[in-house]
């Protein structure tokens, strides 16, 4: 973790050593007792992270199930293909026995 001036490295209420900690990348530092120290724009950071996550999440799950969509689409138009070569032969069996 960088050494950075903006941060208090001991809890502002107990003067406690602060624990390094990293969420989402962002590193910050926490005091069990009193919580965690966010410097600047950090919460600004978490939040935009966790809205790139969630948005690219939704995007793969759409991705997905168009993918699931097509695959079912295909299986079905193979089914009724099938059926329809079982028709065809059958009546061919039939008009040419
Ligand atoms: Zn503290």
């Amino acid at each position: 973790m960088q050494n950075d001036p903006e941060r208090p490295h001991v809890c502002p209420a107990c003067q406690q050593p602060m624990i390094p900690h990293e969420v989402k990348g962002i590193a910050l530092e926490i005091c069990n007792e009193h919580g965690t120290w966010l410097p600047g724009d950090q919460l600004g950071q978490i939040v935009t992270r966790v809205q790139k996550e969630a948005q690219s999440q939704k995007s793969r799950t759409k991705r997905l199930t168009r993918r699931l969509i097509q695959r079912r689409r295909k299986e079905r138009e193979g089914a009724s293909r099938s059926k329809q070569t079982s028709l065809v032969g059958a009546l061919f069996s039939v008009i040419f026995s």
